[in-house]
């Protein structure tokens, strides 16, 4: 294919022109942003109020932000990696409260 700048003869799969270094790699479609930045911000808003959400809309955020190549990524790490931790955090508790709740009981009714 040919440059569009500047018309000279490049690589088909060749992002940037080699002779006026314009980036001809077609332009995205801005609404793709938008979806990819959606699910970015909406993991990060979900990392405190619903991690479980927080790590779906990471995940989907990072999913489409491979295939844009790369629009979003570190918005959605930034939701992805709270989301992750809070959930670790209340399951650890959740589990916690399973087994020692049974433990005190099983104590009190002993004693
Ligand atoms: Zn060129």
């Amino acid at each position: 294919m040919h440059c569009r700048y500047c018309g000279k003869e490049m690589d088909d799969d060749a992002k940037v022109c080699r002779y006026c270094g314009r980036a001809v790699a077609e332009s995205r479609p801005v609404r793709q942003d938008d979806d990819v930045n959606t699910c970015a911000v909406l993991s990060v808003l979900f990392a405190f109020l619903l991690p479980f959400a927080g790590i779906v809309f990471g995940a989907v955020g990072l999913h489409s932000a491979k295939k844009t190549g790369g629009n979003g990524r570190r918005l959605a790490f930034v939701g992805l990696i709270p989301s992750i931790t809070i959930f670790v955090l209340m399951m650890t508790r959740i589990l916690g409260i399973a087994v020692i709740a049974p433990a005190i009981k099983g104590g009190v009714s002993a004693s």
